[in-house]
């Protein structure tokens, strides 16, 4: 029987589920290559350490989003089979500047927007809305600005922006209406609920890369995709100073939608199929990590929970990293910004940046300045989606087979094509590796036939 050949752009996560789901639903034999342009697997989930002190932070994604208290969710099942053990994270504080007793009028405003809110999308709408293709609602037509505007009061338009300004990581104007809601609704442990994996959410791409049966090429940077001439697809990379060319049966293209004008598509078919795919979900967002390593975790008598919102930098939120991992020899708050404050700031220099985190805690935590001891920035301009799934909403197969004509074998995996996150490029790797595996069973199926008609 035939051997498939597959080849994987991008070792991050969305290029590890891959391999890792076509490995459990193929039922014909294949070989997987991962052409990783970095010398790690892991893409932007990235656990480091500080250098003065073995205490661990997560660079990049920090949380894990658990929809299973509304329906099953395939994020929370495959950390589960990994054998990866968890711990919940909550947060509920919103610091904003200004009276800490709110006006009866500014309670019952909140509770308006609240209500308005939930009735729009309930729990199980919520869950299953990535998966709605075509029919778009009304809301998405309408900007999340609009739907702040209609909030009156001051201080809870603000405290609704600080609350979910990081997750946006874009600004209300430019993302629509029902991303804004979602994201607003995701702080209800009735729609969702959030984790993390104990020593590290790196463990989760690290355990993956070792049940995996694939070829990984590091340090080979994609540059040129085309067709050959037998339907075949060429990947030509650059290993070093040396040009490298490989031939697979099919392709996925496991990249974020802002790298994918980096490479060369071969072909006006495949070039033209490309940019339209780029240019439907290009709403570049941002975000900057700023991580402070203290002798001790200073706030803790203040706030005690995995993470607190500021309304410093247009809102962003702090991580209490040092409560993720047990850590009691020292304290850790990071910050995440997103969105224009991100972009803007991210030209800063490092100091710069720290005196500035330092100065936007409330002024009952400022004598923990004195308890600095390290920091590190991770800057990450134009990382995610400001508006994922893009407008309007497309079906699966036109999300992930952008050019089904001449190559009906190339297909791309990401986030952006779903919600940003780790459950979105999940969903979608699972698409493809379904779709995959089919396909892969389908041709060998047909070139048995042809042997025996023979
Ligand atoms: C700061 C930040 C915080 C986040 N927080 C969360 C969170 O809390 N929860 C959550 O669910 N999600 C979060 N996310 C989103 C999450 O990180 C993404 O959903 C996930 O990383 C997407 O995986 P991916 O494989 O599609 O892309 P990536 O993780 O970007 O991986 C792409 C891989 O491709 C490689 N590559 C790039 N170009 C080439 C090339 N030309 N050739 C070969 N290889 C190439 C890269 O080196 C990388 O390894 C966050 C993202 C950021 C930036």
């Amino acid at each position: 029987m035939n051997c498939w050949n597959v080849g994987i752009i991008g070792g991050g996560p969305g290029g590890l589920m891959t391999a890792y789901l076509l490995q459990k639903y193929a039922t014909v034999p294949f070989r997987a290559t991962i052409l990783e342009a970095s010398s790690r697997l892991g893409g932007k989930i990235i656990t480091n350490q500080f250098a003065a002190a073995p205490v661990m932070y997560e660079a990049g994604a920090a949380e894990l989003y658990d929809y299973s208290v509304v329906g099953p969710d395939p994020l929370r099942a495959l950390v589960a089979e990994l054998g990866l053990p968890t711990t919940p994270m909550d947060g509920n504080k919103v610091i904003t500047a200004g009276a800490d007793e709110w006006e009866p009028h500014a309670v019952e405003a909140l509770e308006q927007f609240d209500r308005r809110a939930r009735e729009w999308m309930s729990p199980w709408q919520f869950y299953d809305s990535d998966w709605t293709a075509g029919e778009c609602d009304p809301l998405d037509r309408q900007s999340f600005q609009s739907v702040l505007a209609e909030i009156l009061d001051d201080t809870v338009r603000r405290y609704v922006q600080t609350m979910i300004h990081s997750d946006l990581a874009t600004e209300p104007h430019l993302t629509n209406a029902t991303y804004g809601l979602q994201n607003y609704l995701m702080n209800d442990p009735a729609y969702m609920r959030l984790y993390t994996i104990d020593g590290g959410i790196e463990r989760l791409p690290q355990e993956l890369a070792r049940r995996i049966d694939a070829e990984v090429l590091f340090d080979h940077r994609v540059r040129r995709v085309e067709r050959t001439p037998d339907g075949c697809v060429r990947v030509s990379s650059r290993h070093g100073n040396k040009p490298v060319e490989r031939e697979f049966d099919f392709v996925v293209v496991a990249l974020p939608n802002h790298l994918l004008p980096t490479i060369e598509w071969g072909g006006d078919a495949l070039a033209d199929a490309m940019r339209r795919h780029h240019a439907h979900y290009n709403y570049p967002a941002h975000y900057l990590r700023i991580t402070i390593l203290f002798e001790c975790p200073f706030w803790r008598k203040h706030i005690n929970e995995s993470y607190f919102m500021l309304d410093a930098f247009d809102g962003c939120c702090v991580y209490d990293e040092s409560s993720r991992n047990g850590n009691d020899t020292h304290g850790v708050l990071g910050w995440l910004l997103g969105g224009d404050a991100a972009a803007r700031l991210s030209r800063l220099s490092d100091n710069e940046l720290v005196a500035m985190m330092l100065d936007s805690l409330p002024s009952y935590l400022q004598h923990g300045r004195t308890e600095f001891v390290e920091a590190k920035i991770h800057r990450w301009a134009s990382a995610v989606n400001g508006m994922p799934s893009g407008y309007p909403t497309r079906s699966l197969d036109t999300r992930h087979v952008p050019e089904p004509t001449r190559h009906p074998n190339l297909l791309v995996v990401g986030d952006y094509l779903f919600d940003s996150t780790l459950n979105g490029v999940l969903d979608s790797a699972d698409f493809a590796a379904e779709w995959l595996a089919a396909e892969m069973g389908h041709r060998a199926n047909r070139s048995e036939r042809r042997t025996k008609t023979r």
